[in-house]
């Protein structure tokens, strides 16, 4: 698993200093792939999406990254936009957690890890919800695992197809049993979402670990992964120790799991909205989830 750290694109669309060099936003104006080096213009990073254009890297982007590059223009209109992470336990560790989560949200100017809301993809209304990993690792707190509950059941009332792009370290360790918790709820409302025949497309990010793959982000009628995406439930380190096994160099990647099933298909970044609104076609067709149940109705 990649190191748990904001990555330099981040810090860039964020207007911070370099995580790196500190150099403030303003003074930068190209973009250096985190993996090669190989340094481009911001303009040209932006249109490729962050990612490299010399050795694909698909480098980490944020949650409004994500909903600008999927929704089409001006369509998002984002839910639960009250709906803030809090400190339950009052819990401390080198640092209090109510002041981690405070710092973040002003930070990211955001709730919590997790922005959802209604949007249209190639003309076609869905919910889409974007998990931001440079917010607290993109954890799964009680208002995350909230927002993401909300999301699905919203669109099964509403009668439209639910979109989730998931980059996650899993649970939130300063909210204890609450995280853990969410793993059951966002489970039961996609329940409700399949209950009501409409379709769930779960795309995988890097890094998409512990109880978010444990739990929703494996649920998808659909499982599309960015290329070379860290996927697992536990570090690789960790079943090595355990296993005293040595592991294939692909592990945990998107491509591993493709061979093996898990994921239906690996999608270059810039490829991904074209492929999600076919996705949507083809299950918004006769004979397709949304299709049939819309028929029926
Ligand atoms: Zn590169």
């Amino acid at each position: 698993m990649g190191p748990l750290v904001a990555q330099p694109v981040e810090a860039a669309l964020t207007g911070r200093p370099h995580p790196i060099t500190g150099a403030p936003a303003a003074a930068r104006t190209a973009w250096t792939c985190p993996a090669c080096a190989a340094a481009q213009p911001l303009a040209v990073a932006r249109e490729q999406l962050f990612v490299c254009p010399t050795c694909a890297h698909h480098a980490r982007i944020g949650a409004r990254q994500r909903i600008e590059h999927l929704a089409d223009p001006d369509s998002f209109a984002e839910w639960d936009a009250d709906l803030a992470g809090r400190d339950r336990l009052a819990f401390v560790d080198t640092r209090p957690y109510a002041e981690r989560l405070a710092e973040a949200q002003a930070r990211h100017r955001m709730p919590d890890a997790l922005l959802s809301g209604a949007a249209a993809i190639g003309g076609h209304r869905v919910g889409l919800a974007a998990f931001d990993f440079s917010f607290m690792g993109g954890s799964l707190s009680a208002a995350v695992g909230e927002r993401l509950a909300r999301a699905a059941e919203r669109c099964a009332t509403l009668r439209t197809p639910f979109v989730c792009v998931t980059t996650s370290g899993g649970a939130r360790m300063q909210e204890g049993v609450f995280s853990l918790l969410q793993m059951a709820k966002s489970v039961a409302a996609l329940h409700t979402l399949a209950d009501a025949h409409m379709p769930f497309i779960s795309i995988l990010a890097d890094p998409t670990m512990g109880g978010s793959i444990a739990s929703f982000a494996a649920l998808g009628d659909v499982i599309v992964a960015e290329p070379r995406a860290t996927i697992g439930f536990t570090g690789a380190r960790v079943i090595a120790q355990v296993t005293h096994e040595r592991l294939p160099a692909d592990f945990q990647t998107s491509e591993f799991h493709h061979a093996r099933g898990l994921i239906d298909m690996v999608v270059d970044r810039r490829q991904l909205k074209g492929r999600v609104i076919g996705l949507l076609r083809v299950l918004a067709a006769p004979g397709g989830r949304a299709g049939t149940d819309a028929s029926a109705a």
